[in-house]
């Protein structure tokens, strides 16, 4: 009975209440989103040596009628748990191609690469690769201009199953990269059996780099890991000029922050190169 009676101010604690009807309000309004097709992409660059734009990452915004763009740390979550992401998913995958094509086809822009999110919940279903296939041959986008960005949450499912899908899109030449690197959970024998291209080392990390050893250990580390795995290093969330210089001074010249860039139009991912020369 006291159980039950816990249970019960549970149920209906205001605040809980309020929670649910926020997220069930969002929810539906997710559905109209999708439908009106409410949302758009923002690019931010990634640079190289010299801080040339190599490409950026797509990132989704919300444009709400009423509240204006909303973050996708809000919606990106009621997304995933109300399998949503599936359609926004698509969405963004498609238009990502197709801002590749149109890259491609400009002179100033032909050589940029794209990097896109994808969710544990869209990559693990059943369609995925054969979608993603299809998109690329019905976009002409650059498989190997397209890279997406994973996350360690993917590889607490079956890792065979995951590691085929993977090699499926690779053999078409999509890249791989694995995002927030050091925050999940990912052991040394995953990174050895995922055939990813690049880690991204999280911007927790970068963020406090230059103030706390422990944070520069683990930034040493991972680059040494990429350099023994062979794969690429790209650091995110560099803000400073002094982040930016003891990542180079390690040897990680593959950048993103505000630095570099903010997210913002297709047509202003060359805008920093530009401002720097
Ligand atoms: P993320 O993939 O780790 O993306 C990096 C986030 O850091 C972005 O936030 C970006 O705007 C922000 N950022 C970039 N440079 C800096 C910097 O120098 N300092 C700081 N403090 N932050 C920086 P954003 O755009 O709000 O996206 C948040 C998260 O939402 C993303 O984190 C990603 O997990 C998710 N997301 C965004 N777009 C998509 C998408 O199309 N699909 C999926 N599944 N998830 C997405
Ligand atoms: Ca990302
Ligand atoms: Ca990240
Ligand atoms: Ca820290």
């Amino acid at each position: 009975a006291k159980a039950a009676g816990r249970n019960q101010i549970k149920f209906f604690d205001p605040v809980m209440q309020d929670s649910l009807t926020a997220r069930a309000a969002l929810e539906s309004e997710l559905h109209v989103a999708l439908k009106q097709e409410q949302f758009l992409l923002l690019y931010q660059p990634q640079t190289g040596r010299d801080g040339q734009v190599l490409g950026a990452e797509a990132l989704v915004r919300w444009r709400h009628p009423q509240e204006g763009l909303i973050s996708p740390a809000v919606f990106i979550p009621v997304a995933e748990s109300t399998g949503q992401i599936l359609t926004l998913g698509r969405w963004v995958l498609r238009t990502a191609c197709e801002q590749l094509v149109a890259w491609q086809r400009s002179p100033a822009h032909a050589g940029l690469a794209l990097s896109v999110n994808v969710s544990a919940r869209q990559f693990h279903h059943p369609d995925f690769v054969s979608e993603v296939l299809t998109l690329l041959d019905e976009t002409g986008a650059a498989p190997d201009r397209l890279t997406l960005e994973l996350t360690e949450s993917l590889f607490i499912d079956d890792l065979d199953n995951l590691v085929g899908k993977m090699k499926a899109l690779k053999a078409r030449g999509v890249r791989f990269s694995l995002d927030d690197f050091g925050t999940g959970y990912s052991s040394l024998s995953h990174l050895k059996r995922l055939p990813l291209d690049q880690l991204k080392i999280d911007q927790s990390f970068v963020r406090d780099l230059l103030v706390d050893p422990n944070d520069a250990a683990i930034v040493r580390t991972i680059l040494a890991l990429g350099k023994s795995l062979d794969l690429e290093v790209m650091a995110e969330g560099v803000e400073t000029a002094q982040q930016r210089e003891a990542l180079v001074a390690h040897g990680c010249h593959l950048q993103q922050g505000y630095l570099h860039g903010y997210p913002g139009p297709a047509d202003a991912v060359l805008e920093g190169q530009a401002g720097r020369r």
